[in-house]
């Protein structure tokens, strides 16, 4: 075995295989960009050497660097981890010659599958089943156009040398395959540098199963397993699942040969996919092999009770695969969903920025985070926007699922927009309940994955207000206990001190409109007031979330405080609101009386108050427009509202005095 190997890449798939290197006593090497200084794969190993600037061409796809940093350390392998440089046939050689060893397949073995068409050939040789298509050399149009039309419509094109969906056109129709074939080749020369295509026959509402495989050196393969991913995005895996749901042992065994057969047609060792398209009746064709460890690994991990890096790492230092054939078992099941910083009411786009605020379900055997990232760190546009991996196992399927979504309604980040709630509605979506699976799903469920405009309904907001209120009760807590008079009425933040309705006013903003909530308070238990109800509530807090007690509806909820942001989460979802109060910047303060003059120029919104009113600190009194937003105007300090300078509608200069308190004591 290795003494210390060298991981060629970032984020937790680095992470990962240092977790693995560690258990096996192995040293760890880390590479890193100037990006990724002091980043979580940095500190997982053991020494660790800054590439260059950021962007991948400069750092971790430096191959040349990458070796010399290996031989200087003193590693005799190097993990490429997916991705990077993990299916480059020139740096897998490049390796060799500098006397380490590349820790995936031989060199040629990468090369056979790197192109679509050329691995279709030898998958035919091998008597794989390929979907009906052409895979030739000979590139011509008419050519094509032939035997698009032998093939019968709708087709396919891919870029032989494609990769991520690129390259790659539906053609319905005979009339539609020039321009269709046009525009495939202009993408795959501008992705690839390569505009050689092939054509297959599309199939309506397949199914991603894929099979993994893995060899050694002494020439065992084994499969182990499928894994289904069929819950695609734009034909990009978002949600996987081990083993497929329906796969019948006589299937899995077919497709399982099929894959190792296709490994053996390669004479590939370690670790490999095999991926195949499957009709729903079950047939199933190749559709390409990646020659490298999957990103959804772990679920394979998770029903075998294997660790598919031990594997990798045993077989790369030329022993035997720790276990044959017939000695794999399937235990439970697992699903994989990718927790991305990205938004999905923006069509998905990457969601870049700082982790503010970060939470996950707690680790534990039936519940896996594989991540890079951690609260503070940043998600840049260099690199995948992935922030974890979620896994989870379960006895059967339905408790993987239940697990799975328990799990996501314990995860909270803060600072970028994810896809947390998307995965949620797919988990907890009937026909994903029901295995109904083909890799149209998410096109097809649509409106009810991303629905549109759900604004907080009163439950929410009368959640939020409580929120508030425990927060402050806390910082009372606080005071109290640190002024040495830990009972004074001054410290208590029920708003004792207003004569005869106890209540305070809270000032939120969801998307631009604001909101108010009076809370009154009645002895143990609170009133709500909101625009359209009241609802009676108690709330207790546990751990770091809330208990809330909603008219007899009993609920969990979080409130995650971030400067003036306030992140309501509760069964799933998440709401993002804007506190105002903590926003305004009112005159002078001094000890609750005194002058609040406009922050700013613009208009009277609302008035909230009347003169002769009393006031506790923090409650809101008016609110201003200004520059498209909103500011409300809150009293500094307890005290009685002596004059109102304007109504609403009225324009205010910045400066201006707006209302007159005079401070509780003189009241
Ligand atoms: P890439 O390497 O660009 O990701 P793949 O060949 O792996 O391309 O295909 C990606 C996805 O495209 C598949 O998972 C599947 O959803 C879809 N796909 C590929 N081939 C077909 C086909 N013949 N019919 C229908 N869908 C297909």
């Amino acid at each position: 075995m290795f003494e210390k190997i060298l991981i060629a890449n970032r984020g937790e798939i680095a992470v990962r295989v240092a977790r693995t290197a560690r258990l096996l006593g192995i040293k760890t090497v880390a590479v890193y960009s100037e990006a990724d200084r002091g980043a979580l794969h940095v500190e997982s190993c053991d020494e660790a050497y800054l590439l260059g600037a950021a962007p991948p061409r400069e750092s971790y796809l430096r191959g040349e660097r990458i070796i010399e940093i290996a031989v200087r350390s003193g590693a005799q392998a190097i993990h490429p981890g997916y991705g990077f440089l993990s299916e480059n046939e020139d740096f897998a050689r490049a390796c060799a010659d500098a006397g380490l060893v590349f820790i995936g397949p031989p060199p040629a073995a990468i090369r056979a599958m790197g192109s679509k068409s050329e691995s279709k050939r030898l998958m035919a040789a091998a008597s794989v089943p390929l979907v009906p298509g052409y895979h030739g050399e000979d590139q011509d149009d008419a050519l094509l156009h032939a035997e698009a039309d032998a093939i019968g419509y709708p087709v396919l094109i891919k870029a032989s040398a494609g990769g991520g969906g690129k390259g790659m056109r539906v053609v319905e129709r005979h009339e539609e395959f020039p321009a269709a074939l046009g525009s495939a080749r202009r993408e795959a020369k501008s992705s690839f540098a390569d505009d050689r295509v092939l054509i297959e026959k599309y199939l309506s509402e397949p199914r991603h199963i894929e099979i993994q495989v893995f060899a050694d050196t002494l020439g065992n393969a084994v499969y182990i397993f499928e894994r289904d991913c069929s819950i695609q995005r734009r034909h990009q895996k978002v949600l996987e699942e081990a083993p497929a749901p329906g796969m019948s042992p006589e299937r899995r065994a077919q497709m399982g040969s099929a894959a190792v057969a296709a490994a053996q047609a390669i004479e590939y060792v370690g670790a490999g996919t095999v991926e195949f398209i499957a009709e729903q009746s079950g047939t199933f064709y190749f559709m390409e092999m990646n020659t490298r460890l999957q990103v959804e690994h772990p679920v394979t991990e998770m029903i075998t009770g294997l660790d598919l890096v031990e594997w990798q790492l045993r077989v790369a230092s030329g022993e035997r695969l720790p276990l044959l054939q017939d000695q794999l078992r399937i235990r439970g099941h697992a699903l994989e969903a990718r927790v991305y910083a990205e938004d999905p009411e923006r069509n998905f786009l990457p969601s870049i920025g700082g982790i503010a605020h970060l939470r996950t379900p707690s680790p534990a055997a039936a519940v896996r985070i594989d991540t890079g990232v951690r609260e503070g760190d940043e998600i840049s546009a260099y690199y995948d926007p992935m922030i974890a991996k979620l896994i989870v196992h379960g006895e059967d399927r339905p408790q993987a699922l239940r697990r799975m979504a328990d799990a996501l309604t314990h995860y909270q980040v803060v600072g970028v927009n994810t896809n947390l709630e998307f995965l949620h509605r797919l988990v907890t979506h009937p026909a994903f309940a029901a295995a109904k699976l083909d890799t149209g799903f998410i096109g097809r469920h649509q409106e009810a994955l991303l629905p549109k405009n759900v604004a907080p309904d009163a439950t929410v907001v009368a959640s939020l207000a409580l929120a508030e209120l425990e927060f402050a009760r806390a910082a009372a807590r606080r005071v109290a206990q640190s002024s040495g008079e830990p009972n004074s009425p001054w410290f208590a933040a029920d708003g004792w001190w207003l004569n005869s309705d106890n209540h305070r006013i809270f000032s939120f903003e969801y998307q631009g409109k604001p909101l108010l909530v009076t809370v009154h308070f009645c002895g143990t238990s609170y009133l709500i007031d909101l625009p359209e109800i009241s609802l009676s509530a108690t709330v207790a807090a546990v751990g770091e979330g809330l208990r809330v007690n909603l008219d007899g509806e009993e609920f969990l909820c979080h409130c995650v405080r971030s400067g003036e942001d306030r992140i309501l989460y509760r069964q799933g979802r998440a709401w993002r609101f804007r506190h105002l109060d903590a926003l305004t910047h009112a005159g002078d303060s001094g000890g609750g009386g005194g002058h609040l003059t406009a922050p700013m120029s613009g208009a009277v919104i609302s008035v909230l108050v009347k003169v002769g009113d009393l006031v506790s600190a923090g409650q809101a009194l008016l609110v201003m427009e200004a520059m498209k937003m909103e500011h409300t105007i809150v009293a500094p300090g307890p005290g009685r509202v002596l004059r109102i300078a304007f109504g609403p509608g009225d324009q205010v200069k910045d400066g201006v005095e707006l209302l007159e308190l005079a401070a509780a004591e003189a009241a």
